[in-house]
């Protein structure tokens, strides 16, 4: 199954999901680590608005191995951070394919720091899926948006090729093959038209290419975004092609977010701790995935009426 596939099993809430108790989620996201190379002005976690660090091993395994047990079954290693910045990235994957035991394993990554020797060890550990995501037209635009140095943007597409023939060359030799994708954010106008050539490029390499909306992130970034001259939208609605509603919000009925820290995040962008619905340090998983907060939050989406809620910024921007 492809990446799009999978997404669009996550995104849509199944009738069994749309209660204020479902099951465990299909998939979560675990924070390794908070910390980022790039600072992206369409991402919130440029903002600082919460402690950036990387999580504890111990409980990373401890938590992996409990989450296999309630019945996640697709594990992703990162979640508002990049993952290649962790020094035991290939022995999480490792951890959560052999000793944990999930299916899927998969991860994001900003491009810059994914260089072909890392690839490799979290390929060779059992990695299942690696995405780049690509949202700059050029070298000069990376600059001002991700506010680092212009020579890093090269490094974006070179690794994403070797990343590629890494990947054929382990298939070759094991038999195991980790699928390797491309996203971009479909921005709008002249944005727009800057990216196409880019876009084009990259969907000859990487086995799928898709495109997702530009976030609000929590509405933590839609004035910011809105002066650049992009739209942004309501929610998160999932990826373009097979875009959901606004309301209910897949992310707390079908993904669990976890952050560095051990706590249990109804939303895919927690920059500033406002949607923590339980301590898994102290919590079992199952318990902080039915907690009073997260019910209460559900039962608030299933009426379409968030006002007075966390999410209640997020959607109101229309
Ligand atoms: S703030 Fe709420 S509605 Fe917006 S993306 Fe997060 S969970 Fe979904």
């Amino acid at each position: 199954m492809g990446i799009t596939e999978r997404i669009d099993q996550v995104t849509r809430i199944d009738p069994v999901y749309r209660t204020v108790a479902p099951p465990a989620p299909r998939s979560v996201k675990v924070e390794l680590t908070a910390r980022c190379n790039l600072a992206c002005t369409f991402c919130a976690r440029s903002m600082s608005l919460r402690q950036h660090a990387d999580m504890d091993r111990s409980f990373f395994e401890r938590l992996t191995v409990e989450m296999r047990q309630a019945g996640v079954e697709e594990l992703g290693l990162f979640y508002l951070g990049e993952s290649f910045l962790l020094p035991w990235l290939a022995d999480a994957v490792r951890f959560a394919k052999q000793e944990a035991g999930f299916p899927y394993v998969f991860l994001t990554t900003n491009g810059t720091v994914s260089t072909p020797e890392r690839v490799e060890a979290a390929i060779r550990a059992g990695l299942d899926s690696l995405k780049f995501s690509m949202n700059y037209a050029d070298a000069d635009q990376f600059q001002s948006v991700a506010q680092v140095k212009p020579k890093l943007y090269d490094s974006i597409e070179r690794n994403l090729l070797s990343s590629v023939a890494v990947r054929d060359r382990v298939y070759e030799e094991t038999g195991h093959r980790c699928g390797i994708y491309a996203s971009y954010i479909e921005y709008d106008g002249a944005q727009g038209k800057r990216m196409r050539e880019t876009v084009e490029r990259i969907a000859g390499i990487a086995d799928e290419v898709y495109a997702l909306p530009l976030y609000n992130q929590a509405s933590l970034v839609t004035e910011r975004e809105i002066a650049q001259g992009w739209a942004p939208t309501a929610g998160n609605r999932g990826r373009v092609g097979a875009l959901r509603e606004a309301l209910p919000c897949w992310s707390i009925f079908t993904e669990g977010h976890v952050t560095w820290d051990g706590q249990l995040s109804a939303c895919c962008f927690d920059h500033d701790g406002r949607f923590h619905m339980g301590d898994l340090t102290t919590t079992p998983f199952l318990d902080a995935w039915h907690s009073d907060r997260f019910r209460d939050l559900r039962e608030a989406h299933l009426r379409k009426s968030v006002a007075g809620t966390a999410c209640e910024a997020c959607v109101a921007y229309q």
